[in-house]
C-alpha cells in the first residue's frame, strides 16, 4: 500500500495546461493581481478577472468585455481558464440526484454528484483521477490512481455544475468523490480556500465538507491551518481488524493514530468531526460493530453519518436488510451518538463513487 508521500511523488504536479500556461480558475487573489501587474494593468482588474470566471463562469476571455482587447489577448497567450467538458449527465428519476462525468483535458473522465435536498443543493466533487486508497468497497479505488488533480481542475467541477445546472444553486460542497483528499493536500486546500473566497465561489467554510480516510499526519497538519471547514472521516469500522481488511490505509495508520489525531484536530479547531459509516451487510452491521462504535466515538462526541452501502458491480458488498440498520442506528441513539442516515439517492444512475467513471473506462 503507498503512502502519502509516495502517492504524491509519482504523480505529475498538474495538468499540461497548467504547466504550459497556469490556469487562473487555480490561482489565489494575490496571485491574480501580480499576474495583471506583470501585464501592465491596475491591480483591480485581478478582482474583474475573478468575478468573470467564478461569478460568471465564463469559457473565454473575448466574454470578458470590460477588460481592453489588448489586454485580452496578452491574457490569451500567457494564461487559460480552461475548464472540463460534459461526457454525460445522468439524472436519476425518483431522487434530485444528477450525475455528471466531465471530461478533463487530458482526457480523464472525473464524476461529481449534484444531490438535492429540502433547503439545499450539494456538490459531490474529487480531488483525484481515481485513487490509490483502494477501499475494498468502492468503484473509484478499483482502477487505481491516475494522478492528482490541479486547484483549477478541483474548482473548475463547481463552474461547470453551475453552468450545467444555473436553476439549482449550489450551497454546499464536499469533497468526498474520487481520490483521497489529503494526498492530494497542497492544491486541495488552495481550491478550497477559492471555493470560500468572496471573490471566488463564495460558498461558506462551514458548507465546505473535507472528507479523508484517516492518513492521521495530514490531519494534524489540517488542525494547524488558519482556515477552517468541516471535516470527515470515513471510518467504516471500530475495531483494526475489520478496518484493515476494507480501508487498507488503516494497516499504516491503525485507530489508535487516527483517533489521537482526531483528538489533535477537536483541540485545536473546536470542531466535531463527523465519521462516515458505509453499512456492509455482514462485515461491519453487528451489534458488536456498533457497540464498539459507541465506545470509540462517545469520547470525541463525534458525528456518525450511517451509509447504507450503494452495490458496485463486480464487488461482493451487499446492503444490510432495513431491520439491521434500524437496530444499528438504535444502539448508536442509545449510546447517545448523533447519528444520520444519508438516504440512498441515485442508484438508478450508478451514484455511488467512481461507478460511472468505471463504466465509462470500461466503455
Ligand atoms: S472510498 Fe474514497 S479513499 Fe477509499 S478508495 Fe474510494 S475514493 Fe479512495
Amino acid at each position: 500500500m503507498p503512502n502519502e508521500r509516495e502517492i504524491e511523488a509519482k504523480l505529475p504536479r498538474g495538468s499540461r495546461s497548467e504547466k504550459d500556461r497556469p490556469n487562473l480558475k487555480g490561482l489565489l487573489l494575490p496571485e491574480l493581481e501580480r499576474l495583471v501587474t506583470d501585464l501592465g494593468e491596475p491591480k483591480f482588474r485581478a478582482g474583474q478577472l475573478a468575478s468573470w470566471m467564478f461569478g460568471k463562469a465564463v469559457t473565454s476571455f473575448d466574454e470578458m468585455t470590460d477588460l481592453s482587447k489588448g489586454f485580452r489577448t496578452a491574457l490569451q497567450q500567457k494564461t487559460a481558464i480552461t475548464g472540463a467538458s460534459l461526457i454525460r449527465e445522468s439524472r436519476s428519476h425518483y431522487s434530485p440526484t444528477t450525475k455528471y462525468l466531465l471530461g478533463l483535458e487530458d482526457g480523464q473522465p472525473v464524476e461529481i454528484v449534484l444531490i438535492g435536498g429540502r433547503e439545499r443543493n450539494t456538490l459531490c466533487i474529487s480531488s483525484q483521477v481515481g485513487c490509490a486508497i483502494g477501499c475494498r468497497f468502492c468503484a473509484s479505488g478499483l482502477a487505481g490512481l491516475s494522478r492528482n488533480m490541479t486547484a483549477a481542475e478541483i474548482v473548475d467541477q463547481v463552474i461547470q455544475v453551475r453552468r450545467l445546472a444555473p436553476n439549482r444553486a449550489i450551497t454546499n460542497v464536499v469533497i468526498m468523490g474520487m481520490g483521497e483528499p489529503l494526498a492530494n493536500y497542497n492544491n486541495v486546500l488552495r481550491a478550497v480556500r477559492i471555493l470560500n473566497a468572496p471573490w471566488g465561489l463564495g460558498i461558506g467554510a462551514r458548507k465546505i465538507t473535507l472528507s479523508t480516510s484517516g492518513i492521521a499526519p495530514k490531519i494534524h497538519q489540517l488542525a494547524r491551518e488558519d482556515f477552517q471547514f468541516e471535516l470527515s472521516v470515513s471510518l467504516h469500522a471500530a475495531d483494526d481488524r475489520t478496518r484493515s481488511a476494507i480501508v487498507p490505509i488503516n494497516r499504516r495508520y491503525p485507530l489508535d493514530v487516527l483517533m489521537e489525531a482526531c483528538r489533535a484536530y477537536i483541540a485545536a479547531t473546536h470542531r466535531i468531526i463527523t465519521f462516515e459509516y458505509v453499512l456492509l451487510k455482514g462485515v461491519n452491521d453487528r451489534f458488536e460493530d456498533a457497540n464498539r462504535l459507541v465506545t470509540l466515538l462517545r469520547p470525541l462526541k463525534g458525528k456518525v453519518n450511517l451509509i447504507p452501502y450503494n452495490p458496485v458491480e463486480g464487488l461482493p458488498y451487499e446492503t444490510p436488510d432495513e431491520g439491521r440498520q434500524a437496530a444499528f442506528l438504535q444502539i448508536l441513539h442509545s449510546g447517545g451518538i448523533t447519528t444520520t442516515v444519508r438516504r440512498e439517492r441515485g442508484r438508478d444512475i450508478d451514484a455511488a463513487c467512481g461507478q460511472l467513471r468505471l463504466k465509462e473506462k470500461s466503455r
